[in-house]
């Protein structure tokens, strides 16, 4: 062939990506290619390979639409050799192409291998950048560059700058840059609730649906129902029906939890946003003209408008900046293998049952969710930050490396020592039973705090920050928590103590 191979990776299905874009429809080929090891590093659940996999069929029929000419590798083809470094090989050494063109990978160790295939293939790999973040790898280095403290705030008010989003001049809208302390409503069951847009299978994801319950029976999760959008047009429908039906409400009850409710007011928009089916921003602009136009408060976009490009962007930021030694974070030391619970679901803490079971049917939970359920759990119990991890990579139909992993290690289990967040996310039932309805309908009883039948949450919360204390004891935001230990009999802390032990030895 005369022109350059493109290697389209199964997270870069947009035709803004770098690689198609600094491409030639004429002359250069576009690759794609389901590979096993992709799916299996960690065992993704059934509904992620299958979102995946369909939006990169379709994603190939629309460049090849668009007058690409497009390899395709399909999973079950007997000449797929099952990892991405030897398709690239296979393919380029039957086309020979003069270039290969591909966009940085979203996670370290296909970045770092992408970067041998030029001498493993004698033949030039150009690594792009992947321009559909706000800030680059280098804008955010330059920012972190000299500060003591990393803190999303002040990164959040450079991006409403740069991008203009919500900006009056150079004030935000409304004079205040976050609503966050108005976003903190508990929601109610009798409130009408919006339902993301379900869309049918086609016969595409159907072929999908029947390959991946054969080839990933043994994967964690229910396959089916199904009903992601695979293509951009409509993960864009899904994204207007939660900007009119959802949005108005996100900011109120972006931390609320209910029973049989598993998105609320969320946009259940990430894995679209993470795929590249949508823009982020694209989605903030739409987003803001909804509050220009008054169909939504200034709460609920500034809400969601942070999420995208102070949160997002933060947590990529962060990745980039401290890998490859973040991954081994363990602030902690903490060892504990992974409940077996956050598999099956089977357990008495309604809320964790909750969160574990929506995650099986849906490959979703919200952040809160995540965070104060799940993550608070996990570090609560001194669970090993590693395998938390690998549960929230391979559970999530959004979870890729570069933001899942901060987020965990980072965010919710404080593994990283304080880099991302100012205090652990550590809660006892107290937060949850203000937040939640689970702890009406749980096997446990909140307002006890040890002994049989107290919410497990209680004693262990206090376990947690009596054992950590020579880590978290000069923390200034923890002074009142470790004021009020102080003030505790010495008894009523053994109380606490042999309570958890008691939860901890069972788990
Ligand atoms: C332990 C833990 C693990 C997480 N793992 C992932 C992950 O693997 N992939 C992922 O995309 N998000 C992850 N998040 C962040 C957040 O929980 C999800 O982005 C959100 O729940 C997705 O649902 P939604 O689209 O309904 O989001 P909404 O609540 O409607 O928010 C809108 C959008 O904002 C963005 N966003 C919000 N919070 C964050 C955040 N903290 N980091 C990055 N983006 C954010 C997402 O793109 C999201 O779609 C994790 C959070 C925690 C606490
Ligand atoms: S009582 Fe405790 S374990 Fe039960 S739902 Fe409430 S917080 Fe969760």
């Amino acid at each position: 062939m005369d022109g350059n191979l493109i290697l389209v990776l199964g997270d870069q299905l947009s035709p803004e990506v770098s690689s198609l874009k600094a491409g030639d429809k004429h002359s250069d080929v576009v690759l794609l290619a389901e590979v096993a090891a992709e799916a299996t590093y960690v065992k993704h659940h059934k509904k992620k390979i299958a979102f995946l996999l369909s939006a990169m069929r379709h994603f190939a029929d629309e460049l090849r639409e668009d007058g690409w000419s497009v390899e395709y590798v399909r999973l079950d083809d007997p000449q797929n050799t099952g990892s991405l470094g030897a398709e690239v090989e296979r393919i380029s050494g039957r086309l020979n192409p003069a270039r290969i063109l591909v966009t940085e990978a979203g996670e370290w160790r296909l970045q770092k291998e992408a970067r041998r295939w030029s001498d493993a293939l004698g033949r030039p790999v150009d690594v792009l950048p992947d321009d559909r973040f706000l800030s680059s790898r280098e804008e955010f280095t330059a920012w972190a560059d000299g500060r003591k403290q990393l803190r999303m705030e002040y990164f959040y008010r450079e991006m409403r700058r740069k991008t203009g989003l919500l900006m009056e001049g150079d004030k935000p809208a409304g004079d205040k840059w976050n609503y966050d302390a108005e976003n903190r409503k508990p929601a109610a069951d009798d409130l009408f609730m919006p339902e993301p847009l379900r869309t049918n299978p086609d016969k595409v994801t159907r072929q999908v649906l029947d390959l991946v319950a054969l080839q990933f029976a043994d994967h964690f999760g229910d396959l089916e129902p199904f009903w992601f959008a695979v293509t951009r047009a409509d993960a864009e429908v899904a994204f207007e029906n939660f900007v009119s039906q959802a949005l108005p409400r996100f900011g109120d009850f972006q931390d609320a939890m209910l029973t049989g409710q598993s998105f609320l007011y969320h946009a259940v928009v990430s894995h679209y946003l993470n795929a590249g089916l949508l823009e982020p921003l694209a989605v903030c602009r739409r987003v803001e003209r909804a509050y220009l136009d008054g169909s939504v408060p200034l709460n609920a976009a500034e809400g969601f408008i942070r999420q995208i490009i102070g949160w997002r962007e933060f947590i990529r930021g962060i990745y980039w900046l401290k890998m490859p030694d973040y991954a081994g974070s363990n602030f902690f030391g903490s060892t504990r293998p992974l409940p077996d619970f956050y598999w099956t679901g089977k357990t008495d803490m309604a809320c964790l049952a909750a969160a574990v079971g929506q995650t099986r049917e849906e490959a979703y939970a919200h952040h809160i969710q995540r965070l104060m359920v799940t993550g608070n759990f996990a570090m609560l119990a001194g669970i090993d930050p590693h395998q938390v991890h690998e549960w929230y990579l391979a559970v999530y139909a959004d979870a890729y490396e570069w933001v899942e992993m901060p987020n965990t290690l980072g965010m919710s289990q404080f593994a990283d020592g304080g880099l991302l967040g100012s205090k652990p996310y550590a809660a006892s039932g107290n937060y949850i039973n203000k937040m939640s309805d689970y702890c009406g309908n749980c096997h446990f009883d909140v307002k006890r705090k040890t002994g049989e039948g107290a919410c497990p949450f209680n004693s262990l919360y206090w376990h947690f920050m009596d054992r950590n204390r020579g880590q978290l004891g000069g923390n200034p935001r923890l002074g009142p928590v470790y004021r009020t230990w102080d003030r505790m009999t010495p008894a009523k802390q053994q109380d606490y103590r042999d309570s958890a032990e008691v939860i901890l030895s069972e788990l």
